[in-house]
């Protein structure tokens, strides 16, 4: 498939915008992440009060605000990877009026595991490039010493952000694999692996 219309699902930290970068440079399709979109709006007003708010707090933000973030993104790009949206079954219902997907996945990893990924978690600011103090830390020096941690990647606001996935998103995964089109992942192998997976489900879509 030369442009696909990829949906990523999965709980914070399975490994979402790692394998986005891999879908977006092997397809050359946009990464659509409505994450990284907020962070660069957190204190935008809306009726709603800004972002930062609910992300601090590891809630989700108003789905009008996310929903129009998506909306403009998906209906400029000719293929995309879809990353962090929906997280609601409202969401998912607005995006199924908005485009049609190609592959919806679920990247599947433990509680656990989840947690250690998300508070080992660190961002170069520069490029985005995602890194793991335990797993995953860049050879240059230079690199390493100008990475971040997101603010809310602290274990109290991680294990709310897991708890809010359990309630809004699961049903999402569950939507979409009672209608058969859900293609399941193990997302605790190595990202070298998760990559294989993901790239056959995409091949074979
Ligand atoms: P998400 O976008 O789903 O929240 P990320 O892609 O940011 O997840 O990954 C969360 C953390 O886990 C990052 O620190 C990343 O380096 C690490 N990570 C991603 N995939 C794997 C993997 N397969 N095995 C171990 N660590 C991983
Ligand atoms: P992420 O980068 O996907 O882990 O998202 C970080 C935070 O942004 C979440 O904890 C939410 O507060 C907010 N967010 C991201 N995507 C959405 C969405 N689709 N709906 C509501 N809030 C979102």
């Amino acid at each position: 498939m030369s442009q696909p219309k990829v949906l990523l699902l999965g709980p914070p930290g399975a490994g979402k915008g790692t394998q986005s970068g891999n879908v977006a440079e092997t397809y050359g399709v946009e990464h659509v992440t409505t994450g990284d979109a907020l962070r660069a709006n957190k204190d935008m007003e809306t009726e709603h009060g800004t972002p930062r708010e609910y992300m601090e707090a590891g809630e989700l933000v108003p789905d009008p605000v996310v929903n129009e973030i998506v909306e403009a993104a998906v209906s400029e790009a000719d293929g995309f990877v879809l990353d962090g949206y929906p997280r609601n079954l409202s969401q998912a219902e607005y995006l199924d009026g908005i485009t049609a997907l190609d592959v919806i996945v679920s990247l599947d990893v433990g509680r656990e595991e989840l947690v250690r990924r998300l508070t080992g978690r660190r961002v170069d600011p520069e490029t985005g490039e995602i890194y793991h103090t335990e797993f995953d830390m860049p050879d240059d020096d230079a690199v390493a010493d100008r990475l971040v941690q997101r603010d809310d990647d602290t274990e109290d606001t991680v294990r709310e952000r897991l708890r809010v996935f359990e309630e809004n998103t699961q049903p999402v995964i569950e939507h979409y694999e009672e209608a058969g089109e859900l293609v399941r992942i193990d997302g605790e192998q190595s990202p070298e692996a998760v990559w294989t997976d993901l790239k056959a489900a995409i091949d074979d879509a």
